[in-house]
Protein backbone atom coordinates (compact mmCIF):
# COMPACT_ATOMS: atom_id res chain seq x y z
CA UNK A 1 0.00 0.00 0.00
CA UNK A 2 1.34 3.40 -0.58
CA UNK A 3 1.63 5.58 1.62
CA UNK A 4 0.74 9.44 1.81
CA UNK A 5 3.02 11.60 1.39
CA UNK A 6 3.34 15.10 2.94
CA UNK A 7 3.05 18.36 1.62
CA UNK A 8 4.74 21.22 2.96
CA UNK A 9 2.29 23.58 4.14
CA UNK A 10 4.58 26.55 5.27
CA UNK A 11 8.22 27.85 4.35
CA UNK A 12 9.30 29.85 7.98
CA UNK A 13 12.89 32.08 6.95
CA UNK A 14 15.16 31.98 9.62
CA UNK A 15 15.28 35.42 11.92
CA UNK A 16 18.60 36.88 12.79
CA UNK A 17 18.71 37.23 16.87
CA UNK A 18 21.08 36.87 19.35
CA UNK A 19 20.78 34.95 22.68
CA UNK A 20 23.00 34.59 26.06
CA UNK A 21 26.18 37.10 26.19
CA UNK A 22 25.54 37.96 22.16
CA UNK A 23 25.87 34.82 20.72
CA UNK A 24 24.33 35.28 17.43
CA UNK A 25 21.36 32.67 15.85
CA UNK A 26 19.43 31.93 13.36
CA UNK A 27 16.15 30.83 14.87
CA UNK A 28 13.29 29.19 13.00
CA UNK A 29 10.99 28.04 15.67
CA UNK A 30 10.75 30.40 18.58
CA UNK A 31 10.25 33.53 16.59
CA UNK A 32 7.14 35.66 16.19
CA UNK A 33 6.35 33.47 12.64
CA UNK A 34 6.22 30.30 14.30
CA UNK A 35 6.05 30.07 18.25
CA UNK A 36 5.55 27.14 19.26
CA UNK A 37 5.30 23.56 16.46
CA UNK A 38 3.87 20.84 19.31
CA UNK A 39 6.48 19.61 20.83
CA UNK A 40 9.00 21.81 19.79
CA UNK A 41 9.76 24.88 20.95
CA UNK A 42 12.33 26.40 19.87
CA UNK A 43 14.95 25.46 16.56
CA UNK A 44 18.54 27.94 16.79
CA UNK A 45 21.23 27.34 14.09
CA UNK A 46 24.74 28.61 15.32
CA UNK A 47 27.46 29.39 12.39
CA UNK A 48 29.81 31.70 12.74
CA UNK A 49 33.57 31.76 11.97
CA UNK A 50 34.13 35.29 14.03
CA UNK A 51 34.73 34.70 17.22
CA UNK A 52 32.46 37.49 18.54
CA UNK A 53 29.85 36.61 17.42
CA UNK A 54 30.43 33.36 20.32
CA UNK A 55 33.10 34.07 22.66
CA UNK A 56 30.65 35.28 25.01
CA UNK A 57 28.74 32.01 24.87
CA UNK A 58 25.60 31.07 27.67
CA UNK A 59 26.96 31.89 30.92
CA UNK A 60 24.92 30.84 33.77
CA UNK A 61 20.44 30.54 33.39
CA UNK A 62 18.17 28.04 34.01
CA UNK A 63 15.84 25.76 31.83
CA UNK A 64 12.88 24.26 33.18
CA UNK A 65 9.77 21.90 31.69
CA UNK A 66 11.69 20.58 28.53
CA UNK A 67 14.41 19.17 26.92
CA UNK A 68 16.98 21.09 25.01
CA UNK A 69 18.95 19.27 22.99
CA UNK A 70 22.75 20.37 21.45
CA UNK A 71 23.99 19.29 18.31
CA UNK A 72 27.33 20.62 17.42
CA UNK A 73 28.64 20.12 13.24
CA UNK A 74 32.27 22.24 14.33
CA UNK A 75 33.82 23.56 17.85
CA UNK A 76 33.37 22.66 20.88
CA UNK A 77 31.03 23.94 23.87
CA UNK A 78 32.05 23.15 27.69
CA UNK A 79 29.05 22.79 29.89
CA UNK A 80 28.57 22.96 33.19
CA UNK A 81 25.94 23.15 35.64
CA UNK A 82 24.65 23.88 39.36
CA UNK A 83 24.96 20.57 40.33
CA UNK A 84 28.12 19.33 39.37
CA UNK A 85 28.03 18.17 36.05
CA UNK A 86 30.39 18.99 33.14
CA UNK A 87 31.21 17.72 29.75
CA UNK A 88 32.61 18.98 27.01
CA UNK A 89 30.70 19.05 23.38
CA UNK A 90 32.77 17.87 19.91
CA UNK A 91 31.95 18.43 16.58
CA UNK A 92 29.21 15.31 15.54
CA UNK A 93 28.31 15.28 19.68
CA UNK A 94 25.19 15.45 20.89
CA UNK A 95 24.05 16.28 24.34
CA UNK A 96 20.18 15.36 24.96
CA UNK A 97 18.97 17.50 28.46
CA UNK A 98 15.95 16.49 30.25
CA UNK A 99 15.75 19.63 32.56
CA UNK A 100 12.68 18.81 34.67
CA UNK A 101 12.50 20.62 37.22
CA UNK A 102 15.40 23.10 36.57
CA UNK A 103 18.64 23.71 35.80
CA UNK A 104 21.00 26.30 36.08
CA UNK A 105 23.64 25.86 33.34
CA UNK A 106 26.37 27.65 30.96
CA UNK A 107 27.32 26.53 27.74
CA UNK A 108 31.00 28.57 26.91
CA UNK A 109 32.54 27.85 23.44
CA UNK A 110 36.11 26.18 24.72
CA UNK A 111 38.13 27.84 21.63
CA UNK A 112 39.01 30.64 20.98
CA UNK A 113 38.65 31.62 16.98
CA UNK A 114 37.53 28.81 13.94
CA UNK A 115 33.88 28.17 12.96
CA UNK A 116 31.63 27.07 15.54
CA UNK A 117 28.66 25.39 14.34
CA UNK A 118 25.66 23.59 15.74
CA UNK A 119 22.24 23.63 16.25
CA UNK A 120 19.60 23.56 19.74
CA UNK A 121 16.24 22.23 19.80
CA UNK A 122 13.95 23.06 22.43
CA UNK A 123 11.51 19.32 22.62
CA UNK A 124 8.67 20.28 25.31
CA UNK A 125 7.98 17.96 27.92
CA UNK A 126 3.92 17.03 29.11
CA UNK A 127 2.58 18.37 32.43
CA UNK A 128 3.34 15.18 33.90
CA UNK A 129 6.79 15.32 33.43
CA UNK A 130 7.09 19.26 33.65
CA UNK A 131 9.15 18.53 37.21
CA UNK A 132 10.77 15.42 36.95
CA UNK A 133 14.73 14.98 37.75
CA UNK A 134 17.12 16.38 35.23
CA UNK A 135 18.72 14.22 33.45
CA UNK A 136 21.47 14.37 30.65
CA UNK A 137 22.21 12.19 27.93
CA UNK A 138 26.29 13.03 26.39
CA UNK A 139 26.22 11.36 22.98
CA UNK A 140 29.80 11.04 21.42
CA UNK A 141 30.18 11.40 17.70
CA UNK A 142 30.90 7.57 17.39
CA UNK A 143 27.90 6.54 19.05
CA UNK A 144 25.48 7.76 16.57
CA UNK A 145 25.25 5.48 13.55
CA UNK A 146 25.73 6.70 10.42
CA UNK A 147 23.48 4.30 7.26
CA UNK A 148 24.07 4.71 3.94
CA UNK A 149 21.70 4.06 1.48
CA UNK A 150 21.30 2.82 -1.96
CA UNK A 151 21.02 6.67 -3.03
CA UNK A 152 24.47 7.23 -1.22
CA UNK A 153 22.98 9.13 0.84
CA UNK A 154 24.44 9.23 4.83
CA UNK A 155 22.07 9.56 7.59
CA UNK A 156 23.01 10.32 11.31
CA UNK A 157 20.29 8.90 13.60
CA UNK A 158 20.53 10.87 16.67
CA UNK A 159 17.10 10.09 17.70
CA UNK A 160 14.69 6.82 17.73
CA UNK A 161 14.92 4.71 14.76
CA UNK A 162 15.81 4.80 10.36
CA UNK A 163 15.83 1.02 9.28
CA UNK A 164 17.48 -0.91 11.56
CA UNK A 165 19.59 1.34 13.23
CA UNK A 166 18.38 3.02 16.56
CA UNK A 167 19.44 6.41 17.65
CA UNK A 168 21.61 6.52 21.31
CA UNK A 169 18.63 8.92 22.85
CA UNK A 170 16.94 6.88 24.85
CA UNK A 171 13.86 6.96 27.32
CA UNK A 172 12.66 10.49 26.57
CA UNK A 173 9.41 11.59 27.50
CA UNK A 174 8.98 12.52 23.88
CA UNK A 175 8.77 10.80 20.64
CA UNK A 176 10.98 12.28 18.63
CA UNK A 177 13.04 12.10 15.82
CA UNK A 178 16.57 13.63 15.04
CA UNK A 179 17.62 12.95 11.64
CA UNK A 180 21.07 14.65 10.31
CA UNK A 181 20.60 13.47 6.29
CA UNK A 182 23.43 14.35 3.43
CA UNK A 183 22.88 13.78 0.11
CA UNK A 184 24.39 14.23 -3.17
CA UNK A 185 22.81 16.03 -6.33
CA UNK A 186 19.76 14.32 -7.15
CA UNK A 187 19.50 11.87 -4.27
CA UNK A 188 16.30 11.02 -3.00
CA UNK A 189 15.51 10.18 0.56
CA UNK A 190 11.91 8.69 1.60
CA UNK A 191 11.23 7.68 5.18
CA UNK A 192 8.20 6.97 6.98
CA UNK A 193 6.68 9.67 9.66
CA UNK A 194 3.77 7.98 11.43
CA UNK A 195 1.01 9.90 10.76
CA UNK A 196 -0.64 12.79 13.55
CA UNK A 197 3.09 13.57 14.08
CA UNK A 198 4.46 17.15 13.54
CA UNK A 199 7.46 17.40 11.29
CA UNK A 200 9.88 19.56 9.62
CA UNK A 201 12.87 19.57 7.80
CA UNK A 202 15.98 22.59 7.33
CA UNK A 203 18.44 22.75 4.97
CA UNK A 204 21.53 23.90 6.26
CA UNK A 205 23.67 23.21 3.23
CA UNK A 206 22.16 23.45 -0.09
CA UNK A 207 18.56 22.87 -1.20
CA UNK A 208 16.19 20.56 -1.27
CA UNK A 209 13.01 19.47 -2.59
CA UNK A 210 10.05 18.53 -1.19
CA UNK A 211 6.43 18.20 -0.39
CA UNK A 212 5.66 20.29 -3.50
CA UNK A 213 8.19 23.50 -2.80
CA UNK A 214 11.65 23.93 -2.69
CA UNK A 215 13.18 24.67 0.77
CA UNK A 216 16.93 26.84 0.93
CA UNK A 217 19.38 26.84 3.84
CA UNK A 218 18.29 27.92 6.78
CA UNK A 219 14.93 28.08 6.03
CA UNK A 220 12.44 25.84 8.19
CA UNK A 221 9.96 23.49 5.78
CA UNK A 222 7.07 22.44 7.81
CA UNK A 223 4.60 19.12 6.44
CA UNK A 224 0.97 18.63 6.27
CA UNK A 225 0.23 15.38 8.01
CA UNK A 226 0.45 12.00 5.70
CA UNK A 227 2.85 9.48 6.07
CA UNK A 228 5.99 9.78 4.74
CA UNK A 229 8.20 12.54 3.26
CA UNK A 230 10.35 12.10 0.22
CA UNK A 231 13.20 14.82 -0.17
CA UNK A 232 15.69 15.69 -2.86
CA UNK A 233 18.54 17.57 -2.71
CA UNK A 234 17.91 20.37 -5.57
CA UNK A 235 20.75 22.24 -7.53
CA UNK A 236 23.78 20.03 -5.88
CA UNK A 237 24.60 18.27 -2.93
CA UNK A 238 22.22 19.48 0.43
CA UNK A 239 22.36 18.24 4.27
CA UNK A 240 18.96 18.38 6.33
CA UNK A 241 17.99 18.35 9.59
CA UNK A 242 14.89 16.16 9.24
CA UNK A 243 12.86 16.51 12.34
CA UNK A 244 9.31 15.21 13.66
CA UNK A 245 7.89 14.48 17.68
CA UNK A 246 3.76 13.26 18.48
CA UNK A 247 2.24 16.12 19.57
CA UNK A 248 1.59 16.59 23.49
CA UNK A 249 -1.34 18.60 22.83
CA UNK A 250 -1.52 20.96 25.90
CA UNK A 251 -1.77 24.72 26.18
CA UNK A 252 1.93 26.18 26.94
CA UNK A 253 2.88 29.34 29.52
CA UNK A 254 6.06 30.04 28.36
CA UNK A 255 8.53 32.95 29.74
CA UNK A 256 11.39 32.42 28.46
CA UNK A 257 13.95 29.49 29.60
CA UNK A 258 11.22 28.28 31.86
CA UNK A 259 7.94 26.12 30.02
CA UNK A 260 4.81 25.13 31.48
CA UNK A 261 2.02 23.41 30.68
CA UNK A 262 -1.49 25.49 31.69
MN1 LIG B 1 21.01 26.38 27.95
Amino acid sequence: MTQTLRTISKIVRGSATSDGAGVRLTRTIGSPVISYHDPFLLLDEFRSDDAADYIGGFPNHPHRGFEPVTYMLAGRMRHGDNKGHSGLLFPGSVQWMTAGSGIVHSEMPEQEDGLMWGFQLWVNLPASENMSAPRYQDIPAEQIPVVATDDVLNVKVLAVQFGTETGPVEAHHVDARYLDISSPEGGLFRHAVPAGYNAFLYPFEGSVASGGEVINRAELGLYDDGEAVEIKAHGGPARLLLIAGRPIGEQIARHGPFVMNT
